[in-house]
């Protein structure tokens, strides 16, 4: 089979000590590609050697609403990575000279989970990520986390086509709406256990559906760290809702991959 993750963290310290193995087990999953994803100045520059390493590994660079809100912010509790502030002008910058060693933009997007009370400035920040996408022309990667609807909004007001919701948990009519747009949905292997996703899936099309891990985050497997090689959890499932084989799924979606990012 031949597998894609197109959306997973290989920067975080939790790989730090077995990069080479979970890239060899991605390979002999059938994993062809990983895209990972930076989410401030530090890890866009960690995440854009670990491309240069591995043949499979793309780089997308990132630029989080935590992060670049880091000077401001009082975040609800339970927040636990690590923030590095970023100076957002200087770091699109930085983006757009090095647009043409990465496949996509983002982690972007908005937060109201872990942030309350400043929809404004992230708005704004999302903006200023959204018109320097449209000038390099690349795919965008989207995290919208209680903000669905406004980043729905933004991406609609926009000129980008090639658009991916990660993890995207809103409401029904709010998928299928994002779905007539004819945006992409990335699935995390979560979905064994998060019947959120399960219904995703049976809205979306085969065509507008990918795969993905969030990688160390959102494993399939209690209390396990995740790793890209268990998209093909995600492909189990998504065959058994869509009544295909996994290897019709997989060839879907690693198609969808092709047109979305190559
Ligand atoms: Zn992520």
């Amino acid at each position: 089979m031949i597998l894609v993750d197109v959306h997973a963290h290989l920067d975080h310290e939790r790989f730090k000590n077995d990069l080479d193995e979970v890239i060899e087990r991605a390979k002999q999953a059938g994993v062809k590609a990983i895209i990972t994803s930076g989410v401030n100045s530090a890890t866009n520059r960690l995440i854009l050697k670990i491309a240069e390493k591995y043949d499979i590994v793309k780089a997308s660079f990132g630029l989080y609403p935590i992060d670049a809100l880091a000077k401001e912010l009082e975040l609800t509790s339970g927040f636990v990575r690590d923030i590095k502030e970023i100076d957002v002008d200087s770091e699109l910058e930085w983006i757009k000279e090095n647009k043409d060693k990465c496949i996509a933009i983002g982690e972007c997007g908005l937060d109201y989970h872990w942030i309350t009370g400043k929809e404004k400035e992230q708005q704004m920040i999302f903006q200023k990520v959204i018109d320097t996408v449209e000038k390099i022309n690349k795919p965008i990667i989207v995290h919208s986390r209680k903000a669905e609807l406004d980043a729905v909004e933004m991406l609609e007001s926009s000129k980008l086509k090639k658009i991916v919701m990660h993890c995207f948990s809103a409401k029904k009519s709010l998928i299928k709406r994002a779905a007539d747009n004819g945006w992409s949905f990335s699935v995390p292997p979560i979905i064994t256990r998060l019947q959120h996703f399960q219904t995703l899936v049976e809205i979306v099309n085969i065509n507008q559906l990918l795969t993905e891990t969030d990688a160390p985050y959102l494993s399939p497997f209690p209390g396990e760290r995740n790793e890209s090689a268990f998209v093909a959890e995600t492909i189990k499932k998504i065959a058994e809702i869509k009544r295909m084989t996994e290897e019709d799924v997989a060839g879907n979606i690693y198609m969808n991959y092709t047109n979305v990012f190559l």
